[in-house]
């Protein structure tokens, strides 16, 4: 038996917005992940078996190693469909925000999804620190996964049987990558009372590892032995390492939205680095991520150093000023982390 994490009144709140409504848009991240992009797909699973009308849009293209999961053909890619999800945001009578915090991580969803559409935002999320736009809010940071929220809304509703093998695929994918395959973050026994309840659904977990981890195109493997031979950088006395990518790098190895995801996990594997950061240089922009063992705070990292933020051991951030001045901002900033640094070893 799991425990009943979220508070009764809130689930009681989101299945009286079920019950009274026909028309729900559920919105994720930009970048979408398989959390993002599962926890959606499985409230819109779960919806449809009520029989109500649910749309999915994210901001920007979801990686291809995606694209098995089921319905994910029917998401709206906000970038090459704004007319139509626009209309859906107008009409929808209710709007889930999935894994996500803040009104900017749904980029340029963000004016349409909370100044233009006025239906009533329901928030099912893992991050800290919400933002209140939602009139309801489940926010569980200490979960490793909105998928597993997702489970444990459904759950605490009293609608088991109402989760069919294709919700329940959805629900372990995002389950399954933030927890980096069960990884990190994964010490709750809940979490397998949950993925046994799930196996017991019907899904084949094996089968969902191969087709997310051993689903990736060439261009994908050759570009990361070429990050990890050539472009990475370890500082021993920081327990961190470094790998940038810059565009003219990304271009040579056809790089598709997706091809570095992963990439900061690997340096992690490296005896004595607990601090792993990734920077991926784009068009207008060097796009950060963050990766910690033990109890170094990489959100805290990314926030003060990098205006990001997310999670204890995995965040993210931004920078604008340039490759070289954002590693040479990076190198200068490690010294003050230091102490932190060496405690968490
Ligand atoms: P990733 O490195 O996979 O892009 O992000 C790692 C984690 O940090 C994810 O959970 C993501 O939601 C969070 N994250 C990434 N970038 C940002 C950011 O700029 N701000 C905040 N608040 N969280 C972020
Ligand atoms: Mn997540």
């Amino acid at each position: 038996m799991i425990s009943r994490i979220i508070e009764q009144s809130s689930v009681a709140q989101i299945q009286a917005h079920i019950d009274e409504n026909e028309r729900f848009v559920i919105v994720s991240h930009v970048g979408p992940d398989g959390d993002a992009i599962g926890s959606a797909l499985a409230m819109r699973h779960f919806l449809k078996t009520l029989n109500k009308q649910p749309v999915v849009v994210v901001p920007n293209a979801y990686p291809s190693f995606l694209k098995w999961m089921p319905a994910a053909d029917e998401i709206l890619v906000y970038e090459n469909n704004k007319e139509l999800a626009d209309k859906q945001l107008a009409k929808a009578d209710v709007i889930f925000i999935m894994d996500l915090n803040e009104r900017r991580r749904m980029n340029i969803l963000a004016n349409a999804v909370v100044d233009d559409a006025p239906a009533p935002k329901i928030m099912i999320d893992h991050h800290p620190q919400p933002d209140t736009f939602a009139k309801i809010i489940v926010s569980h940071p200490e979960i490793a996964s909105t998928g597993e929220l997702v489970f444990r809304l459904l759950w605490q509703m009293g609608k088991l049987s109402d989760i069919n093998i294709a919700c329940a695929e959805c629900i372990y994918t995002g389950m399954m990558t933030d927890t980096g395959g069960f990884s990190y973050n994964s010490n709750s026994a809940d979490i397998y009372h949950i993925v046994s309840m799930l196996i017991s659904i019907g899904i084949d977990k094996d089968d969902i590892y191969r087709k997310v981890y051993n689903n990736y195109s060439e261009n994908r493997i050759r570009l990361t032995g070429y990050a990890t031979y050539r472009k990475m950088k370890l500082y021993p006395e920081y327990h961190t390492a470094l790998i940038w990518l810059t565009r003219r790098e990304l271009e040579q190895f056809n790089y598709v939205s997706g091809d570095a995801e992963g990439l900061v996990n690997l340096p992690m594997s490296i005896e004595g680095v607990i601090f792993s950061v990734f920077m991926r240089e784009e068009s207008d922009k060097i796009r950060l991520s963050f990766r910690s063992q033990g109890s170094f705070p990489c959100n805290q990292y990314a926030q003060k150093v990098f205006r990001g933020g997310g999670h204890l051991n995995a965040s993210g951030g931004e920078s604008y000023s340039g490759i070289k001045k954002t590693i040479l901002k990076f190198e200068n900033s490690l010294p003050k982390y230091a102490e932190l640094l060496k405690q968490s070893i």
